[in-house]
């Protein structure tokens, strides 16, 4: 909570870090477990949201699975603790050097991309001995109507197998005789608030799952993703997301044969809102048609509004609430137009020194920071 002995705290300090409540993160996990627990699916987390060491501890304890898109994500899940049975690998453009890692470390599945993809597996797993774990990511063709940027289901994104070559798939899994395959991959977006959207997607999951029972291949798992989006206009109403209402839908409409397991891939619902990113005003630029509040942080801190346009809610912790409001661009101090955090953002008459929060920032937020303009790499701060 960003009460007043926080704010009172964070005064003292330097400024720009991002700061983490480790009680909301804890509340949120407690809360996703027990939803999930409830129809025994299982939760693996996906890394690239945010590898703080203190979050992901957190996850790990709690007993989820990890979902990597890198070496380097399978290499840091495994030195802090996660089962390396729990650890999945996805990401459209493995390496060979990562296959090689991932098959040393035996880790529970490669999420597989491409036709090609699987014969590469395939013959590094031969000159090893080893028999690799594969899911087939498809392209579902499933609209996530989230922000363009976001959206990876679509025929026209570079993720994942699409429909007509799955023909392929299976001739070329039925000759490799060092791929075992586990079950089928699905991850259609990002930030997807329309709970319907995850309904269309077990109905397009159903249908081909269906489709590889009748080539011959018994799946043990149906992998369905993530993407369940939080809310960033209110953070305060809703800081932990409702699991129950996102587990319900897959049960209810997901088909699953005896014994199938269903896995989540989940980030941003986990971890985004118990961040923020604290940073003073250095600046108060008044123009004539703008009025600028000039941070000391910008898109090296949080890229997000300049990569997708992504809208964080902006608070003046300093500021006395009663005063008049003005409407002002948020901005960042890098030498790039798009270095914008708020656009028209409504707030408290404001001055040089205050503090300002961007809230709803733990979920690609500090783990895209860059040193770019040889600024220094934002650090963090704990709420206990
Ligand atoms: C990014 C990613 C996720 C997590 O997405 P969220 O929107 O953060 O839940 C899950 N699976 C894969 C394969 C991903 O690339």
């Amino acid at each position: 909570m960003l009460d007043h002995n926080t704010v009172a705290r964070f005064e003292a300090l330097d400024t720009p870090f991002y700061y983490y409540d480790l009680e909301l993160l804890q509340k949120t996990l407690a809360s996703c477990k027990v939803a999930s627990d409830k129809y025994g699916f299982h939760v693996h987390y996906a890394f690239k949201a945010n590898f703080n060491e203190r979050v992901l501890k957190a996850i790990q304890q709690i007993g989820f699975g990890a979902d990597c898109v890198s070496g380097n994500e399978v290499k840091k899940a495994i030195e802090i603790g996660f089962d390396p049975g729990k650890v999945v690998f996805a990401g459209v453009g493995k390496s060979d050097r990562e296959i090689i890692e991932g098959l040393e470390n035996d880790i529970y599945c490669f999420n597989v991309e491409s036709v090609q993809e699987l014969g590469i597996i395939n013959d590094l797993a031969a000159k090893r001995g080893k028999t690799a774990r594969v899911a087939i990511r498809i392209n579902p063709n499933v609209d996530a109507h989230t922000h363009h940027y976001i959206t990876t289901g679509l025929e026209e994104n570079k993720f994942g197998v699409n429909q007509w070559e799955l023909k392929t798939c299976v001739e070329e899994l039925r000759k490799s005789s060092n791929l075992q395959l586990i079950g089928i991959h699905f991850h259609i977006g990002s930030q997807i608030t329309n709970l319907d959207i995850f309904k269309s997607l077990c109905v397009k999951a159903n249908e081909l799952s269906q489709w590889f029972e009748e080539h011959g291949f018994q799946l043990q798992i149906l992998n369905v993703g993530g993407g369940f989006g939080v809310d960033y206009y209110n953070p305060d109403e809703s800081p932990v997301n409702d699991f129950e209402s996102y587990f319900e839908i897959f049960n209810k409409f997901l088909e699953r044969k005896p014994n199938q397991e269903v896995h989540f891939e989940l980030g941003r619902a986990l971890v985004a809102q118990c961040g923020n990113l604290i940073s003073r005003i250095l600046y108060v630029k008044n123009g004539l048609k703008k009025n600028f509040l000039i941070l000391d942080a910008g898109m090296t801190e949080l890229m997000r509004p300049a990569l997708y346009q992504a809208y964080h809610k902006i608070q003046n912790l300093s500021a006395d609430k009663n005063a008049e409001t003005v409407k002002y661009d948020v901005v960042g101090p890098i030498c790039e137009s798009t270095d914008w955090l708020g656009k028209e953002v409504e707030l408290p008459l404001s001055k040089r020194g205050d503090l300002v929060v961007l809230r709803t920032a733990g979920a690609y937020g500090q783990v895209m920071a860059s040193g770019y303009n040889l600024r220094d790499i934002v650090r963090s701060e704990y709420s206990s």
